[in-house]
């Protein structure tokens, strides 16, 4: 990682953020969040699918002694993400409002005292449910949320959290990069007004170490992936993170080439009402020779990034079914 572009700190007030979203939905406009630039650099390498060796059952969570870790959390139907690196913590989505105790245990068991920031991909509850009491239970250096409003109680919530700690938003913007340990991000997405479409207002991230990658994008739809393919960033990765759980509209074809992951993680409920994920996604990554691993079959799943390539480990909770 010899060049790390960072823009730490670039923060609106709450309030200011708000009053900008909704204007800037007024308006039709979001200047800031604008494709720029060529298409997609990075040609997709062709890699076939490697195995994933059975899992490891660990009794504590695994030692954060490798370049990255990332943690999928496993909260049932919604997404919750954990990166860590030398000590730095990024929490990317809390699932629903039920899950917030699930998170802060988990998160208090990873070690973690304070978050250097929060990520809340889109304002739908499975997302941003539990990021009121992760706000609430530890010290949060920067909270990002896209410039768009929800007028539900859950969102409320959240930034009434915020309110309440005197934090102030972050905005997210492609392109910016921020400093996580040995590990940066980038922001991918949004990359335009989605107007109501609130899967598609979905902060997506690329985050890297020096041994791989991750592609993290909420629940961006096929739309607002053709833009983040379209839009010049560097999108290769070893691990993607299957948008909207798993769901049809999201891992469309020119986005999967870009990522070009070798593992794809769905975070999903069993059995969920939603049919996540569908057959035709999973489909498409058997076809493309992409090792899958589910937050329902496996329970938490972890990912840590070292010389010799990702450790893979599950850590599934007794729920007695
Ligand atoms: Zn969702």
């Amino acid at each position: 990682m010899a060049r790390r572009r960072t823009r730490r700190k670039k923060t609106i007030p709450a309030l200011l953020a708000l009053v900008l979203a909704l204007l800037s939905l007024a308006l039709g406009e979001y200047k800031g969040l604008l494709p720029a630039g060529p298409g997609q650099a990075d040609e997709p390498t062709a890699r076939t699918g490697e195995e994933v060796s059975p899992g490891q059952r660990p009794s504590a969570l695994p030692a954060a002694d490798g370049t990255m870790t990332v943690h999928f959390i496993d909260v049932g139907q919604g997404d919750s993400l954990l990166a860590e690196s030398d000590g730095h913590f990024l929490l990317v989505d809390a699932g629903e409002n039920d899950q917030g105790d699930t998170v802060v245990s988990y998160l208090r068991e990873a070690g973690v005292t304070s978050l250097d920031y929060v990520i809340g991909t889109h304002p739908h509850s499975d997302h941003i449910g539990g990021l009121d009491d992760v706000i609430r239970a530890f010290d949060v250096e920067a909270v990002i949320l896209p410039p768009v409003a929800h007028t539900t109680k859950t969102f409320e919530d959240v930034l009434d959290a915020v309110q309440e700690k005197n934090l102030t938003l972050t905005q997210p913007v492609p392109g910016d990069s921020y400093d996580l340990g040995d590990a940066a991000f980038t922001i991918l997405a949004p990359q335009a007004d989605y107007g109501d479409d609130l899967n598609n207002w979905s902060v997506g991230i690329r985050l890297a170490c020096s041994d791989g990658a991750l592609v993290a994008c909420g629940d961006a739809e096929a739309q607002a992936e053709e833009d983040i393919a379209a839009s010049g960033l560097t999108l290769s990765a070893d691990v993607l993170k299957v948008g909207h759980h798993g769901s049809c509209t999201s891992t469309s074809d020119v986005f999967l080439q870009a990522v070009s992951p070798a593992w794809a993680v769905i975070s999903c409920g069993k059995e969920n009402s939603y049919g996540h994920p569908h057959e035709e996604t999973l489909k498409k990554l058997e076809d493309a020779g992409i090792a899958v691993l589910r937050t329902d079959l496996l329970g938490n799943i972890t990912a840590q990034w070292g010389e010799d390539g990702i450790t893979w480990t599950y850590e599934k909770m007794d729920s007695g079914s």
